[in-house]
């Protein structure tokens, strides 16, 4: 199991590498997605806090990047954070996650990744349930649930 020390030391000197890479242009990538995906995945945005419809589900499933369809969550360890953003306590597997220092708005947070195409996601803090104490905050427009 991954707990922030983990996360940190990733986020300094780099995590485990993924299974393989998807890599694609950015004219292929806008292609490929909707333009509210494109600008939170590619361009690292934020969506409004309740406003994807995969927050409240708890559908049995795997969540996939949107963008080059790896596993990256699994529903049985998300859980409701009262945040508006669907919350996790680990990845689906110790690789799928990148993890880089995100010093923007004057804080140190810790963005994460798709590890297989660079997706952003959203960011990791060190305030969720025992027992990784880990809270995966993530955007549902960057993730499709596979039932
Ligand atoms: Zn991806």
């Amino acid at each position: 199991m991954l707990t922030w020390k983990d996360i940190i030391h990733f986020a300094n000197n780099g995590g485990p590498s993924p299974d393989k890479r998807v890599e694609k242009t950015e004219e292929e990538w806008r292609a490929l997605l909707t333009s509210e995906q494109f600008r939170i995945t590619r361009k690292a945005g934020t969506e409004a806090p309740n406003s994807g419809d995969s927050c409240s589900a708890h559908d049995a499933g795997k969540y996939n990047c949107v963008c080059c369809n790896t596993p990256l969550f699994d529903s049985s360890i998300k859980f409701d954070s009262g945040s508006g953003w669907p919350s996790f306590s680990q990845p689906i597997k110790e690789n799928a996650i990148k993890y880089i220092k995100d010093v923007s708005f004057g804080m140190i947070r810790v963005e994460v990744q798709c590890n297989t195409c660079d997706a952003h996601q959203g960011h990791v803090f060190p305030d969720g349930p025992e027992p990784s104490g880990l809270r995966y905050c993530i955007n549902s427009e960057s993730m499709k649930l596979q039932e």
